[in-house]
């Protein structure tokens, strides 16, 4: 398994970049949480770099700057969660535009789009964008937004974001939007891969810690950042300042978690493949993925939350899940704790039961969050909970 190679420098940027003392009077080292939400004028209409709060506040400077460094973007910004971030993304178009979505994409942001997107007007085509062909023939001259996963969730599909990009740019005035939650800056950059902006749900991985909703955009682009930074004060959806500084004091620690998630979910992964009562594993870092290939060529690495097919259906897997003493059964990914859940009936719940079906959402395919315990407990635990599955 060969990723590829992890550039020299991250772990520093997530450490040091934004947070200079300098920058504050008493030049503490941690940056302070700002709670203050306006702020003194010298004279009428000149300031020292704040005004009021939503349109920007020290400590999320603080953590907008950190966010765009381990992206090697120009910009970062932050929203009260991650489908805040894709709404200010969804209020640049205007009425009578058109997206092209990822046919598995996240549950939210399929709600978002079928249900309040197109009351504005907006369209939307959903296809595999791993289907290069297909994937073209949906691009229209009304086209503006091209919005992409990988990994997918939950079928864990990898979309070449690089020719992707070329397509899209070579079409027309299209903007490439990559949510890059499942791997994080420290796994795939996809700035790097020709995408214009990199969204994220900052409550998963990036956080890490299952204590924040917030959501982040990085971008290099200076026309798509100040559309986006007047959105953010203009529509209003701003996170907090003592939430920014819980996501800017985890980002610390973000390339140590990654890899102890990588090396939890491959010996899951390998193990769970050579389980009797498993169907079939998706995961990209196991050379039975379709995409592994292409996983290998784009990511640094891979990162917990994969999927699974248990033998039998909704009986089995729910015994499964309610076995489970370690993974705790809840929604989300991406934190210290080990999650497990059934995409069909929970995250996916609100996807029509015809798209579910022909992507493959069945009542047998569990999603897997491997946290940060030690990987023998969590193979013991899985392990009792397909006995019990077996015997149901
Ligand atoms: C959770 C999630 C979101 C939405 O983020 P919130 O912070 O819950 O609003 C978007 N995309 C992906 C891939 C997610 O997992």
């Amino acid at each position: 398994m060969n990723f590829k190679a992890q550039p020299k420098g991250f772990s520093t940027k997530a450490i040091h970049a934004g947070q200079d003392p300098d920058q504050w009077k008493s030049a503490c080292v941690i940056p302070p949480i700002s709670l203050s939400t306006t702020f003194k004028q010298d004279a009428p209409g000149e300031h020292r770099g704040f005004e009021y709060s939503r349109s920007g506040n020290p400590t999320r400077n603080v953590l907008e700057t950190c966010l765009a460094s381990l992206d090697n973007a120009k910009y970062g910004l932050t929203f009260s969660s991650g489908l805040g971030a894709t709404t200010a993304v969804l209020t640049m178009l205007n009425s009578g535009d058109h997206i092209i979505m990822g046919d598995d994409v996240y549950g939210g942001t399929n709600r978002l789009i079928r249900q309040v997107a197109s009351r504005l007007g907006i369209s939307a085509t959903f296809v595999d964008a791993t289907n290069l062909e297909n994937f073209k023939t949906a691009l229209r001259s009304e086209t503006k937004l091209v919005w992409i996963e990988s990994p997918t969730n939950p079928l864990i599909k990898v979309t070449d974001i690089k020719t992707i990009a070329e397509i899209c740019h070579k079409f027309g005035d299209v903007t490439v939007a990559v949510d890059n939650t499942f791997l994080t800056s420290y796994f795939q950059r996809p700035l790097e891969l020709g995408a214009d902006l990199v969204c994220y749900s900052l409550t998963k991985y990036m956080n890490g810690h299952t204590d924040v909703v917030m959501g982040g955009i990085t971008m290099n682009c200076e026309k798509l950042y100040s559309k986006l930074k007047f959105l953010q004060n203009a529509v209003g959806i701003v996170p907090s300042p003592f939430d920014c500084y819980q996501v800017n004091r985890s980002l610390k620690t973000l390339s140590l978690r990654m890899l102890q998630h990588q090396s939890n979910a491959i010996l899951v992964a390998k193990f769970l493949e050579s389980h009797d009562f498993v169907e079939k594993v998706l995961h990209p870092a196991l050379p039975s993925h379709p995409h592994h290939e292409i996983a290998l060529k784009q990511t640094y690495g891979y990162s917990g939350v994969f999927s699974f097919y248990i033998k039998g259906g909704l009986k089995q897997a729910t015994e499964f899940l309610k076995a489970l003493k370690i993974f705790t059964l809840a929604e989300s990914l991406g934190g210290y704790e080990s999650l497990a859940e059934l995409p069909s009936i929970m995250t996916h719940a609100s996807v029509p039961i015809e798209d579910r079906k022909s992507l493959g959402i069945t009542d047998a395919l569990i999603r897997l969050s491997v946290g940060l315990e030690d990987s023998e407990d969590l193979i013991n635990d899985l392990k009792q909970g397909l006995r019990k599955a077996a015997e149901a």
